[in-house]
């Protein structure tokens, strides 16, 4: 399949796009190269109430954008209405703060006045993923946008039309044309463009292969590159946590947007004194669970965003029963039809699902499971449970749950991951930094670090 909109509900072809020749990108890039020259000498004040229209505009219109994100990658609707305001949220955010966040700062050396001044790169590409269509694409673009940047965007191919709506929303906006501007391309043009002389920098939130591939190319033209990639977040549970808001934050930390989200708790390190208790009443929480179409309000888990994923992900829970870990519930897509429409069996449905007893040296110790399956791991104690968590090639986010103070100062200090969430679940927020370490990732978006990442940080000293 190419670029294209197919329900991943029903399994229909909705909408099939024709990529970009290669004279037509070349003139999108064109457009966003000469745009730079003009945009970055616009005012602040004037980005800042574009970007507030952006907002405005995105909350007006939510319903018709959450609809697109539900129809093209089928997460419930209440999940894409709350993703569409999230995104209103972080342009109010880089609107109100980055012009603070962006003056002159003057540092006393000996020079009559010396100082460090943000200045924008140019045009950045962004290639982004279909998990969070719109919420991965404005968490870029509207620190970008206020720092003078111009934006393209190589969104994944199965989200053409949110790719679409989302330089709409910049347009209606007001943002002058080139500012930010959709390029309906395959990943097989994104090395190409970094060799593009009129292309400064670039941002890849997606899997490791696509980050290494575009590091890579980056690399060879000296392009700086941000990275958000993979994840197989640990959620630690030990005896003193309050084991209620423990277990029904374990639901929605794994369970949000049908368990694909890169910081989703995948791997659940319970101490052995609460193991049980812990594990009956996260099976009860995910038997409850509601499976169903995506549209519907009340549906907690829609189907998967491709068939791709839906194999992927059965093929890892096969083999991790073969090389040894117990299955405790779920782990047959085939049985999800029992509840679901005649029209939604064609879906990409994946149940609810629960591994413990995970071997050393298996699949599920390692990999990033993209969907609803939670993998459980006993530990004796924090020692333990650190050693369990850092034992990962991955560095993202982590989540610990104690009411004890040392144990808490512990898993601050000694969790080798981007974030630490000490009695809550990993989320994002414009107002704090965003990204991983180790085969995560690097450099950080949200916060003033994320605007950071694509400016010229200049150093000025006058005599
Ligand atoms: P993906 O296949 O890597 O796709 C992501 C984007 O990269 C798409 O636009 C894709 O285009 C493009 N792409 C793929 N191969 C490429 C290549 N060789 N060169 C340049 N671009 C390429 O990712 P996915 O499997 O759809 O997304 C899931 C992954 O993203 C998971 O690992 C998840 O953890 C990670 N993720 C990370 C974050 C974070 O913030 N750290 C957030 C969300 C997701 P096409 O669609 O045209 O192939």
């Amino acid at each position: 399949m190419g670029i294209a909109t197919v329900n991943p509900t029903t399994g229909e072809l909705i909408k099939e796009f024709d990529a970009l020749t290669d004279t037509e990108l070349d003139a999108k890039v064109g457009l966003a190269s000469s745009q730079f020259s003009d945009y970055c000498r616009t005012p602040m004040p004037q980005r800042s109430r574009w970007l507030h229209q952006a907002a405005t505009h995105l909350e007006q219109a939510k319903q018709q954008y959450a609809e697109l994100l539900t129809l093209e990658m089928g997460k419930p609707i209440k999940a894409a209405i709350a993703e569409v305001e999230k995104c209103a949220l972080v342009c109010r955010y880089y609107a109100d703060h980055a012009p603070s966040f962006l003056v002159d700062v003057p540092v006393h050396t000996d020079a009559s006045t010396s100082f460090i001044r943000y200045q924008p790169l140019g045009v950045i590409l962004a290639v982004m993923p279909w998990n969070f269509p719109f919420w991965q694409v404005f968490r870029f673009a509207a620190p970008a946008l206020m720092a003078g940047n111009v934006g393209l965007l190589k969104h994944a191919s199965n989200v053409p039309q949110s790719a679409l709506a989302i330089a709409e929303v910049f347009a209606k906006a007001g943002f002058p044309a080139g500012a930010f501007q959709t390029l309906l391309i395959g990943a097989d043009r994104v090395a190409g463009l970094m060799g593009d002389e009129r292309i400064a920098a670039a941002t890849l939130t997606g899997s490791e292969p696509a980050g290494a591939s575009l590091a890579m190319a980056a690399g060879k033209h000296i392009k700086k590159v941000v990275l958000e990639l993979g994840g197989s977040d640990p959620f630690i549970v030990m005896p003193s946590a309050d084991l209620d808001a423990a277990v029904s934050t374990a639901v929605t930390a794994r369970m949000l947007n049908n368990g694909q989200s890169c910081i989703a708790a995948k791997r659940f390190i319970v101490a052995d004194a609460i193991a049980d208790e812990f594990t009956r009443r996260l099976i009860e929480r995910y038997k409850a669970l509601k499976i169903g179409d995506p549209m519907q309000p009340d549906t907690d888990i829609g189907p998967l965003a491709t068939p791709q994923i839906l194999q992927d992900l059965d093929r890892q829970v096969k083999t991790s029963i073969e090389q040894g870990a117990t299955l405790l519930i779920g782990g047959d897509p085939r049985s999800t039809s029992s509840t679901l429409s005649e029209a939604h069996r064609s879906g990409n449905f994946y149940p609810p699902t629960v591994l413990s007893d995970i071997p050393k040296g298996s699949l599920a110790e390692y990999d990033e499971f993209f969907g609803p399956v939670a993998l459980l791991f006993r530990v004796a104690d924090i020692s333990a449970a650190i050693a369990r968590a850092n034992d990962s090639p991955f560095g993202l986010g982590s989540s610990a749950w104690t009411q004890d103070a040392q144990e808490r100062d512990r898993f601050i200090a000694e969790l080798d991951a981007g974030s630490v969430f000490i009695n809550g679940m990993v989320k994002s927020d414009p107002r704090l930094p965003f990204g991983g370490i180790k085969r995560s990732g690097y450099g950080r978006e949200l916060g003033k670090e994320g605007l950071y990442e694509f400016v010229n940080v200049k150093t000025v000293w006058v005599k």
